[in-house]
């Protein structure tokens, strides 16, 4: 088939595209703009899609600024996008351990014996110290606090409705077509086939779409965004290697609750001083709330759920949680290299917008207006040339698409926040003044850090738990848990002191729980698995289990003779298990033995 634009991917950066390049393709009274090449006469043909069953079942807590949203869509704070809000009270809280269970630096445990002693004369309330200042870039001060599924919902219907787009939602694609190292558009995911990927009963191979240009906004774990940096390398000194796996919960919280929409508390400290956490209240008492797991938390048991849920019972936020139900759940990985992570944001046929091209703000926390805007800067490029009758090559896009988002805000606070959070390689204390040093300087000063590669940061379970566990019981533990196909971190972290989570089957639910009340996982026949241990020889020799221990969805489980068992039922899409791996591949030490590829499936909520 033959268009003029392909899209891959229906996140908030081909919104943006969409949003922008949709109202300008027809004058007022219908007539095109500018001209299709492939259906003479017609505006461009242009067609976008998305991977998961429905458009808006992305997973983002959002609170925004909004600057790039309200540029495309003046009247968006009237818009009654359902459950927005605008920012009010913002908060940054400092949670101390009220369990003894997390593993704090001497510096941190000062610092802790230091509030505790003085709490009197502190903000501290519930185990919280509430920050009394916080630097200006931390603040969202007039913008919103929106659900990304409600908004991509509404943004979605708002697109399609001007008849100039089509978006196709359960529609994964595959690859990239690349010929002479010119992407002519793309190839969607064949049907009909086994979990191996071999043709079985229904086979219908994916349909080729040919266009002049492929915009790739497929996010921060995308497998075309994967591909193409596969084949055209990244540039010098720019790596992807820093990420976290941000999970969500949407609560309705008690009727009693004195949190007014738009309140907005960000949190640190706790339930490990590497894991910053988010709550943000909505209209009509429901509230998003979640934490981030970073990368840089070298653990080998960074599992979201667990550590979500001792995140909740703290009890400066249990004070809002207790008698909340839990609505729905999801989880998502979040690039945090930002403008490092940033690709070849063009070339010949093809340009990337969004967090799969480190449009990402890691000083700021914001992701959501940045993709947007950089998906509204290709838009007016594309419009440009499309005008002047020129064709999308490498030059072209970059001098006009790249030339934008180079001179836009965009940039310029990528590059205040680049090495912004360098600091973290070294430690939180050293992680937190480095980004306050970057905030308050615009990225002059910086406490610098190398940022190692997922799989290097990774110690063995009896490294990890020496002093706590002795190594003989941790390997008793892990053998016992996988003897009987389960993951290990829950019997672990108990074991080291983390209390046994009190299940109210409301909001405190156990994993398997969650996975059935919180959202629905659906899983359509006919497709290929799209997570692959392809190296399982490197699984047999690993000890640690990473892709075990993180799996958002427990549809990684222990296998037989060392190799990893992926049930598609369970998979939400995270896409945690691309960096949580403990071994790297031996063809490119930026990956490593599991294969994270295109499918379909996953969470169906439109809530997050
Ligand atoms: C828990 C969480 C909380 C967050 N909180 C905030 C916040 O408060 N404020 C903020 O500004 N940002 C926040 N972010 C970050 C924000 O969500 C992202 O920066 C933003 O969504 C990036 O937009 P995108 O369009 O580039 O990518 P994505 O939102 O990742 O969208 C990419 C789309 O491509 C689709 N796709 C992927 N592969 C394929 C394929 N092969 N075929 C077809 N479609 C495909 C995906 O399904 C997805 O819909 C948060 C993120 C998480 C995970
Ligand atoms: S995928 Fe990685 S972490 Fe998982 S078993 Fe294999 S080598 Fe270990
Ligand atoms: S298997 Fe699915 S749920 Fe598990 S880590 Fe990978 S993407 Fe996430």
């Amino acid at each position: 088939m033959d268009a003029d634009i392909v899209c891959v991917g229906f996140g908030p950066a081909t919104a943006g595209f969409l949003s922008t390049l949709s109202k300008q393709l027809v004058h007022a009274d219908g007539t095109p703009a500018v001209e299709s090449a492939v259906a003479p006469g017609l505006p461009p043909q242009v067609l976008c899609y998305e991977r998961a069953d429905d458009i808006g079942f992305g997973v983002s807590g959002v609170v925004t600024k909004a600057r790039a949203l309200r540029a495309s869509i003046p009247d968006i704070d009237k818009a009654g996008i359902p459950m927005a809000a605008p920012v009010g009270e913002e908060k940054v809280l400092y949670l101390l351990d009220p369990v003894g269970a997390s593993r704090r630096s001497a510096m941190l445990r000062l610092a802790d014996g230091f509030i505790r002693a003085c709490k009197w004369a502190l903000p501290f309330e519930d185990e919280a110290l509430n920050l009394p200042w916080t630097p200006s870039f931390l603040h969202k001060h007039g913008g919103m606090v929106l659900s990304m599924g409600q908004f991509m919902q509404w943004v979605g219907a708002r697109v399609q409705n001007t008849g100039t787009v089509q978006i196709w939602p359960g529609t994964p694609v595959s690859q990239a077509l690349i010929e002479n190292r010119k992407v002519v558009g793309v190839r969607l995911l064949d049907q009909g086939v086994t979990k191996q990927g071999a043709p079985g009963e229904g086979f219908t191979p994916g349909m080729d779409i040919h266009a002049a240009l492929t915009v790739v906004g497929d996010g921060p774990v995308g497998p075309v965004g994967q591909q193409l940096d596969d084949i055209f390398g990244m540039p010098e000194n720019h790596h992807a290697r820093d990420w976290a796996v941000g999970m969500k919960f949407v609560v309705d919280l008690p009727e009693d609750t004195p949190l007014k929409p738009g309140t907005v508390l960000h949190t640190f400290g706790y339930p490990e001083p590497e894991i910053f956490g988010f709550f943000y209240a909505h209209p009509d008492r429901v509230a998003s709330l979640g934490i981030f797991v970073p990368s840089w938390l070298d653990s080998p048991v960074r599992t979201t759920y667990f550590y979500l849920q001792h995140w909740m019972t703290h009890p400066h936020l249990w004070r809002f949680l207790k008698g909340a139900k839990l609505r729905s759940w999801g989880a998502k990985t979040l690039g945090e290299s930002g403008r490092r992570g940033e690709p070849h944001l063009a070339g010949d046929g093809y340009a990337r917008i969004g967090e799969g091209s480190g449009s990402t703000n890691v000083l700021t926390g914001s992701g959501v207006d940045e993709a947007w805007a950089t998906g509204a800067q290709l838009a007016e490029a594309v419009l440009e040339l499309l005008k002047a009758k020129k064709p999308f090559t490498k030059e072209n896009l970059e001098a006009t698409y790249v030339q934008r988002r180079r001179a836009s805000w965009v940039e310029q606070e990528a590059r205040a926040a680049e090495k912004s959070r360098d600091g973290f390689q070294r430690g939180v204390f050293p992680g937190l003044i480095g980004m306050a040093l970057a905030g308050l300087s615009g990225g002059r000063l910086v406490l610098p850090g190398r940022p190692l590669r997922p799989w290097e940061r990774i110690p063995s379970l009896e490294d990890y738990f020496r002093g706590r566990i002795p190594p003989g019981e941790v390997r008793q533990i892990r053998d016992d848990c996988y003897a009987r196909g389960v993951s290990a971190h829950a019997a672990l972290l108990e074991r080291a002191g983390w209390p046994a989570i009190p299940h109210d089957g409301q909001l405190l639910v156990s994993h398997q729980d969650a996975l059935l009340l919180g959202g629905k996982v659906q899983a359509p026949p006919g497709y290929a698995d799209h997570v692959a241990f392809v190296f399982p020889n490197q699984c047999q020799r690993c000890g640690t289990k990473l892709c075990v221990e993180v799996c958002s969805g427990q549809a990684i489980t222990p296998g037989e003779n060392g190799v990893p068992n992926f049930d598609r039922e369970k998979c939400i899409h995270c896409g945690a298990c691309l960096w949580n791996c403990a071994s790297p591949s031996p063809e490119n030490l930026e990956r490593m033995a599991v294969a994270f590829r295109a499918g379909a499936g996953g969470l169906h909520s439109a809530e997050n």
